[in-house]
């Protein structure tokens, strides 16, 4: 049987509380994992000072990290960094990492305070159920679910490389469809060590309406984003096959319902497709819809992926007309998403899919092993 993560919070708690043992010694225990720069390489008997019971348990049952760092890809401006992970079973998953370095002036050209504030982007299953059309992984299916310790071990190896201070679930897969893991993983991530605020953690969703029902209580205070992409339903059902499952009105009676009980704006995602759900006329629908919400807008200019050319980008003229209708007309806040790190596919929506053979990167100079970023 393969050893478990010991990240994986519900199974490290089991196993101790049968053996006797104190968990208020795990968050002890994850502290060393995470401050250990060795790979996986941190030795159980390297942690001083467990209950001696512990010891052995930890060797018997449980990993410090399943995962490792396959490889890092860096965008050529060094803003962004994507992070092939590999998990225990062989499967690849990705986590992006956006750094916003004050010093380097590189968040939107201005100087801001507060140093290097990253962003992680991390994945929740491998491929997903969902076939959004315009998506990549949605183009792979569904190979597996995380566990909500291989989710954040993608924390653990991507903090090696830089402080994050925001996680998004924007990688692979629909957080969703794996929400014990999902609502177990954010729980650590809040938790000592960790203690990101809830505040900094977004899920983003392709609007699975009876888990957005449950979300605020399991989760309170955690931001949520939703991948709307379209003002009505018939395009949704075209460019997004789960719509028909999760039907529009439906959906949008569940967020008024999670903004009444969260009191907090929700993110609404809007990929810009060229003829599709750019027009003037969507721009009306969607401030219509949204009229009686708290929102931000966030239209995403769409990544062309391989094989999935079907969809083209909007021009930015149509971007700005829109954004202009739903910010005038319907007072709504309204942005456009920065393009980031398109050079290495590490934009959301373009993970793993797009992964070049080894010989590729290592021609382009993107390829760096972990040795090579002294740690
Ligand atoms: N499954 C979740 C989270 C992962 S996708 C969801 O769909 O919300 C994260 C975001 O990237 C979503 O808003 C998704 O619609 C968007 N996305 C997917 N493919 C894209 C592409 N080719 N270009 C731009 N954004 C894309
Ligand atoms: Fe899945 Fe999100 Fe991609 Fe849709 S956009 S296929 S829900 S990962």
């Amino acid at each position: 049987m393969s050893l478990k993560s010991v990240f994986d919070a519900r199974e490290i708690r089991t196993e101790f509380e049968k053996a006797g043992i104190n968990p208020s010694f795990i968050p002890l225990i994850w502290k060393h994992v995470i401050a250990s720069n060795a790979g996986t390489a941190i030795e159980w008997d390297q942690i001083p000072s467990l209950p001696s019971a512990a010891y052995p348990l930890l060797h018997a049952k449980f990993k410090p990290l399943t995962s490792s760092l396959h490889s890092i890809l860096h965008s050529s401006d060094l803003v962004t960094s994507k992070l092939l992970i590999k998990l225990q079973s062989g499967s690849l998953v990705e986590a992006v990492i956006m750094k916003y370095d004050t010093r380097l002036g590189k968040y939107n050209g201005k100087p801001r305070s507060g140093g290097l504030r990253s962003t992680l982007c991390v994945s929740s299953q491998v491929g997903c159920k969902m076939g959004c059309k315009f998506c990549a992984t949605g183009s792979m299916g569904y190979k597996a679910n995380l566990s909500s310790g291989e989710i954040v071990e993608q924390l653990v190896l991507a903090s090696r490389v830089s402080p994050i201070r925001n996680v998004v679930f924007m990688g692979m897969g629909e957080p969703l469809n794996n929400y014990t893991a999902l609502v177990e993983a954010i729980r650590v991530m809040t938790a000592p060590p960790f203690q990101l605020s809830p505040k900094r953690i977004t899920v983003s969703t392709v609007g699975i309406i009876h888990a957005i029902n449950k979300l605020h209580n399991d989760l309170p205070g955690l931001n949520l984003a939703v991948s709307l992409h379209a003002p009505v339903q018939d395009i949704r059902c075209q460019i997004m096959p789960a719509a028909r499952a999760f039907p529009l009105e439906k959906l949008m009676n569940t967020l008024q319902e999670y903004q009444k009980n969260s009191q907090q704006k929700i993110l609404i995602e809007y990929i810009m497709l060229d003829g599709v759900n750019d027009e003037e006329q969507h721009a009306h629908q969607l401030g219509k819809l949204l009229e009686t919400f708290q929102v931000v807008v966030n239209l995403i200019p769409f990544n062309p992926i391989g094989t999935l050319s079907q969809f083209k980008t909007s021009c930015d003229q149509r971007v700005s007309t829109f954004q202009k209708i739903i910010r005038g007309t319907y007072n709504i806040r309204t942005t456009v998403r920065k393009q980031m790190g398109q050079d290495i596919s590490g934009a959301c929506g373009q993970l793993v899919v797009n992964q070049p053979d080894k010989r590729s990167i290592e021609n382009s100079g993107l390829l760096t092993d972990i040795e090579d970023l002294h740690l």
